[in-house]
C-alpha cells in the first residue's frame, strides 16, 4: 500500500531523516517508538506532505506521491491524520467540525455528511456530543472526535502521531480504545507512540527509530521480547 524508499531530510544542515525505507500492507498495524527527537514526527509529517522530503521515494498503490502529479488534497484523503493535539476547528460545532472536509472536498450534501458523522461519533462513544463546541471537551473526547473527523474522509491508511501525550493520564484508555477497535476492523495505521502496552498489544510491526535511523524493527514480541540491537534494548530500559 505505502513504500517508502531511501527516504531523507534535512533541516537546513539538520540531516533529521537518513534513508528511511518503510512498507506498509493492507490492514497492517506499525507502531514507531522512539527517543525525542529521533525523527518520528517529521517522517509521519513527509508521508503526509506536510513536509517535502529532501530526497528519497515514497509510493502509494503504486502512483509516485513526490513526482507533483497528486494533488496534496486529494492524496490526503487516502491518507489521514490525527495529531497530538487535535486541530479541531474551536468555533465549530463537533458534527460540523466532522462534517466539513466531505461536504467541502468530496461535495456530500448536508444531510448525508450528518448522518455519517452521527454515526462515526457513536463509533469513537461520543453519540450525544454533536451538537457542542469542543472547548466543552475533554481532551480524550477532542482526540475522539479528531479521530471520527479522519474517519469521514474514509481514508485507507491513517497516521497519528503520539495521539494520547497530550492527554491527562486517565483519559489515554479511551483513545487507545477507539484505535485498536480501527485496528481490529481491519484499518492500516502508522502510529507514533510512547504507549508500549499499546504498541505490544495491536501493532503487527514495531519500528526504533533513533538519530534519523530505522535501528530495528520486528514484530513486537521479538522487539520487546528479544531487541537485538543495543540501541533499542538502552531504550526499552528505560521507558518500561
Ligand atoms: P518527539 O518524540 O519529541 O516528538 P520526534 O522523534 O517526533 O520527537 P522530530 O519532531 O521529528 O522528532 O524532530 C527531529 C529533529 O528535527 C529534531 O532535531 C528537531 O529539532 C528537528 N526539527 C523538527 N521539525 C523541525 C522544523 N520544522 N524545522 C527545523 N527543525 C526541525
Ligand atoms: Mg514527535
Amino acid at each position: 500500500m505505502l513504500t517508502i524508499t531511501k527516504l531523507s531530510k534535512y533541516y537546513g544542515k539538520n540531516h533529521v531523516l537518513k534513508k528511511v525505507n518503510l512498507n506498509v500492507k493492507k490492514g497492517e498495524v506499525v507502531c514507531i517508538i522512539g527517543p525525542s527527537g529521533s525523527g518520528k514526527s517529521t517522517f509521519l509529517r513527509c508521508i503526509n506532505l506536510l513536509e517535502r522530503p529532501s530526497s528519497g521515494s515514497i509510493f502509494y498503490q503504486d502512483n509516485d506521491v513526490l513526482d507533483g502529479k497528486w494533488k496534496t488534497n486529494e492524496y490526503r484523503q487516502h491518507v489521514g491524520m490525527v495529531f497530538q493535539g487535535y486541530y479541531l476547528f474551536p468555533f465549530k460545532k463537533v458534527i460540523d467540525n466532522i462534517t466539513m472536509a466531505p461536504r467541502t472536498l468530496k461535495n456530500k450534501n448536508k444531510a448525508e455528511a450528518e448522518v455519517e458523522a452521527l454515526e462515526l461519533l457513536k463509533k469513537v462513544g461520543l453519540a450525544d456530543k454533536d451538537d457542542v463546541y469542543p472547548a466543552s471537551l475533554s481532551g480524550g473526547q477532542k482526540q475522539r472526535v479528531a479521530i471520527a473527523r479522519a474517519l469521514a474522509m474514509h481514508p485507507e491508511l491513517l497516521l497519528f502521531d503520539e495521539p494520547t501525550s497530550a492527554l491527562d493520564p486517565e483519559l489515554v484508555g479511551e483513545v487507545l480504545r477507539v484505535m485498536k477497535g480501527l485496528a481490529e476492523e481491519g484499518m492500516t495505521m502508522v502510529v507514533v507512540t510512547h504507549e508500549m502496552g499499546f504498541a505490544r498489544e495491536v501493532a503487527n510491526r514495531v519500528i526504533f527509530m533513533e538519530g534519523g535511523y530505522i535501528v530495528e524493527e520486528g514484530a513486537p514480541e521479538e522487539i520487546f521480547g528479544n531487541p537485538k540491537n543495543e540501541r533499542t534494548r538502552e531504550f526499552l530500559a528505560r521507558v518500561l
